[in-house]
């Protein structure tokens, strides 16, 4: 099994039958498990063998093949599912973490991972340092003998730049500090983040791996030690665990992924050169283009830009003309998923954020976010060029 390519893995690991013996995996929908003495239960309580449940906040036959099956396509020793993406951010940070400890993050995340670290750790005195995550002497210079724990998103919501997973946990790794990526722009399909050095990667699996908007859910990927010693004490007691009924969309959505995601990520290539050449708009940022920034580095860390492009209107009232003479692209927050959707984070994602922190992001009142879908990427491209110029 260990020799199997991502999408012979994202098919067959994990499966668990029962002893119908089926084919599509089976939902255990059950909150419990029946032992068949009372010298069982206790045994099952002193110490829970594989393949052994005991209540469905701990583990659950379904929830336990999506973890199988998620670690099995990151490379990760073992993973636990969460309720939601936020779940499993705040689940690989508070479990590892105590009053005292120092963290240094990139300052460019989405508005509810921003709250954890600003709002949530310092409350429980945990020291954050925030830096520009692209500019490899600021992480330098925050990462400290003490620094107990690094995070940020590999690729940036929604400015979409894209961080050195090696080159940081280099830096992080020379004082023992553990180094969790939040993936979810980076998709399991392209990244290749513990190979590169992250310690623990998360998704939120409401995004690609579902792919289709139907249910939020997460999961911490990692060590065997830190999956099943640090983090799961903390959330089998704190409740944030994915439900049977979520994991197995889960489960199914990943075995159409690959094929999902590697569509996605080409047709958002096309529709980002042709946007560029066009030469319409103030700026169109996608991590695949030459103009980006870190195209080099995307290259070499992911081998493709992903499914999300940004494009500047040059102010809100353009942004919400362009958003507002859409056809197929549906105005919403989520991204990753079957169909296009436009968002405006100024007002929506991010406007919990001051004018200076958004200005200081990059994050501009012309900005919208275009997470490309399945749909024909010829349909699209007309869809936006038709709707740019209506502004
Ligand atoms: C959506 C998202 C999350 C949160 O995931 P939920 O499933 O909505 O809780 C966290 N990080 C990033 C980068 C995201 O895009």
């Amino acid at each position: 099994m260990k020799t199997w390519k991502k999408r012979t893995k994202a098919v067959h690991s994990g499966i668990r039958r029962s002893q119908y013996n089926e084919v599509s995996e089976a939902i255990f929908l059950t909150q419990g498990f029946v032992y068949d003495t009372a010298e069982q239960a206790e045994a099952r309580f002193i110490q829970t063998g594989e393949d052994e449940f005991i209540y469905a906040r701990y583990g659950n036959p379904t929830v336990a093949m999506f973890e199988e099956r998620i670690a099995a396509l990151e490379g990760a020793e073992d993973g636990f599912a969460t309720a939601s993406g936020m779940a499993a951010v705040n689940g690989a940070l508070t479990s590892m973490l105590r009053a005292g400890d120092h963290v240094v993050s990139a300052r460019a995340l989405f508005g509810s991972c921003l709250y954890i670290l600003e709002e949530v750790l310092t409350r429980y005195g945990v020291d954050v340092t925030f830096v520009d995550g692209t500019d490899l002497a600021a992480w330098e210079a925050a990462i400290r003998p003490e620094t107990k724990a690094v995070f940020f998103e590999s690729i940036s919501n929604p400015t979409l730049e894209v961080i050195d997973i090696a080159s940081v946990s280099d830096l992080a790794r020379a004082v023992g500090a553990t180094v969790i990526v939040d993936n979810v722009f980076s998709t399991p399909v392209f990244s290749n983040a513990i190979a590169q050095g992250a310690d623990v990667v998360v998704y939120s699996a409401t995004k690609h791996i579902d792919g289709q908007g139907r249910a939020l859910g997460g999961i911490i990927l990692g060590k065997q030690d830190f999956i099943r010693g640090v983090v799961e004490p903390y959330m089998k007691h704190t409740g944030g665990a994915m439900s049977p009924f979520t994991a197995w969309l889960m489960v199914k959505g990943l075995e159409t992924m690959d094929l999902r995601v590697r569509a996605q990520a080409a047709s958002a290539q096309t529709i980002a050169q042709a946007l560029e050449a066009d030469g319409v708009l103030e700026q169109v940022v996608y991590p695949g283009l030459e103009s980006h920034p870190q195209h080099a580095l995307t290259q070499s860390q992911l081998g493709a830009g992903g499914t999300v492009l940004a494009i500047d209107a040059g102010s809100q009232e353009a942004a919400f003309k362009l958003l507002n003479a859409l056809e197929i692209f549906v105005i919403s927050n989520n991204l990753g998923d079957a169909k296009s959707i436009a968002t405006h984070p100024t007002t929506t994602t991010h406007q919990r954020l001051t004018d200076e922190t958004r200005a200081a992001l990059g994050i501009t009142p012309g900005l919208i976010r275009l997470s490309i879908g399945l749909e024909d990427a010829d349909d699209l491209l007309d869809d936006l060029r038709t709707a740019i110029s209506a502004v």
